[in-house]
């Protein structure tokens, strides 16, 4: 049952051992269905990441050294772990997340995933090494190594808690990296079970290690000086925090940032097709997705029977507990993002916004705002600019492809970006057009282990997932010798 996870004494993972956070914060675990205390965690502190970086520093070399195939029997370790703890863990981000049933399910299926996938990326990783360049004129042989780049420091928000872990943990793990990762102080209960798994299947004490916590203990981990990277997923004002911390020691950094994405619908488009890929880019995980495509960008001359088929499947959708019958979309997870997503709805109403359904909370206890669309909104509103991590879509019509694709681009995000169209070649010839990392075409987000996640422009650097994700924890070596 969830309560195993919900009542955690200690929630500190260091040098392959559990221990009580030592920083000045406990951390109230909410309900968003209710606002409830579920549980209250003690949270590390700077003194627990020192320790936890100094383990993952001291296990470095052995773990370096291990072979991929070892490694990769760790990986699929944590998948079957994962996997047998799913109940479990589908239970607690229904109470901690808000997020229903088949959404919890999703996310307990991509770490799994995840991980079994980088076990293959491991095994590979063996038969690449000492790749042999025959240099020009033959007087030389070269020998490219690739090289896990040294303990990682990881950084991650509470929208998708064991999912943006697992993108972090499994490709680093698997170059030969270890880690210390810091959860969120709003969902700091599920990942915990990494360190659980980790004892579990004897991985060796430091290569992973969980520090739970607040932003003091995200600041002491982006400036310890044992890292050799920094991995970090959540906002764009605390990315450059980050940054800032890093940039004296001049260390590289990955950061996955927010987003302003775009749906494109073109003329031909199916609407129902359209409606089911609107909704699932803003209404799944109640729009807390830095994937959201909030930015809806319809033709004219369809956009009449959209909104209107649009309107009545969002007026429709079954807002509720996770744990109520039928539910479709659930609470805001945090009662700060309830009152900002609530303060942007009434800023845009107040500028004489067309607010066309939703626009408000829902008058019971919880963390509850209504799928909201705001349709023709100006394109210098802050509706349309920035990013609202809520259920809330706004839209806009053009004239042509041409348009929307221009429309799509004027943002200084580029995370992602969704296409409908009833004809694939023209669909494709927007996807190409559009500046974000990840393009889905007539179908509702679906990433793949072996799909590229990061973003174009502000929305970060770096990529996570795929062969990109492994290479980002791996650093190459050349060496020369006479032939
Ligand atoms: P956030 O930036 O507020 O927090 C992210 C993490 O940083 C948390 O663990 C937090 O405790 C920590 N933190 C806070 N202050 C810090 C500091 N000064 N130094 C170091 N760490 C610090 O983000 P959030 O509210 O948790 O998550 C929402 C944001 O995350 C959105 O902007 C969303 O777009 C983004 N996000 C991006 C992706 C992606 O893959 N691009 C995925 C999920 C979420």
């Amino acid at each position: 049952m969830a309560e195993a996870l919900l009542e955690r004494e200690n929630t500190v993972f260091t040098g392959g051992q559990w221990k009580t956070g030592r920083g000045p914060e406990r951390l109230e675990v909410i309900d968003p269905s209710t606002g409830n205390v579920l549980s209250r965690v003690q949270a590390g502190g700077a003194e627990d990441v020192e320790k936890a970086a100094k383990a993952a520093m001291r296990a470095f070399d052995g773990w370096k050294r291990t072979s991929g195939a070892r490694r990769a029997e760790y990986l699929r370790g944590f998948a079957r772990g994962l996997q047998s703890r799913k109940t479990i863990l589908v239970r607690v981000q229904m109470h901690n997340n808000g997020k229903p049933r088949i959404e919890a399910e999703i996310d307990v299926d991509d770490a799994i995933a995840t991980f079994d996938y980088y076990a293959t990326l491991a095994e590979g990783l063996d038969a690449n090494q000492d790749a042999r360049v025959d240099h020009a004129g033959g007087a030389h042989v070269g020998l490219v190594r690739q090289e896990p780049v040294g303990p990682v420091g990881m950084i991650v928000p509470w929208n998708f808690p064991l999912v943006t872990s697992a993108w972090k943990i499994a490709p680093a793990l698997a170059a030969g990296c270890t880690a210390v990762m810091k959860t969120s102080e709003m969902t700091p209960l599920n990942e915990l079970v990494y360190g659980d798994i980790a004892i579990e299947i004897g991985l060796p004490a430091g290569v992973l290690n969980i520090v739970t916590g607040g932003a003091e203990v995200g600041i002491a981990l982006s400036r310890a000086p044992q890292f050799r990277k920094i991995s970090f997923t959540g906002s764009n004002m605390i990315g450059a925090k980050v940054m800032e911390a890093v940039s004296p020691r001049c260390l590289p950094v990955s950061l996955e940032l927010g987003g302003k994405s775009p749906i494109v619908v073109t003329a031909d488009a199916d609407i129902d097709t359209a409606v089911d890929c609107i909704m699932g880019g803003v209404f799944f995980n109640a729009g807390q997705m830095c994937s959201a495509t909030s930015r809806l960008i319809v033709d004219k001359s369809i956009e009449p029977e959209l909104i209107e088929a649009l309107t009545e499947r969002t007026r429709a959708l079954a807002v509720g507990s996770p744990f109520e019958d039928g539910t479709e979309m659930g609470p805001l997870t945090t009662s700060a993002q309830c009152h900002k997503v609530l303060w942007m709805i009434e800023e845009a109403k107040s500028d004489g916004l067309d607010c066309i359904t939703g626009g408000g909370a829902f008058d019971r206890d919880g963390h509850f705002v209504k799928p909201t669309i705001f349709r023709d909104v100006p394109h210098d509103h802050t509706i349309w600019r920035d990013e609202i991590f809520g259920p809330v879509l706004a839209t806009t019509t053009v004239s042509s492809d041409e348009e929307a694709i221009a429309v799509a681009n004027d943002t200084n995000y580029g995370l992602v970006g969704s296409v409908v169209s009833g004809d694939w070649s023209r669909a494709k010839a927007v996807a190409d057009r559009i500046e974000a990392g990840q393009i889905w075409i007539n179908t509702p987000q679906i990433v793949y282990p072996d799909s590229a996640w990061g973003g174009f422009k502000q929305s970060g650097i770096g990529r996570e997932l795929g062969p990109w994700g492994l290479s980002g924890y791996l650093g190459v070596k050349h060496i020369l010798s006479r032939a």
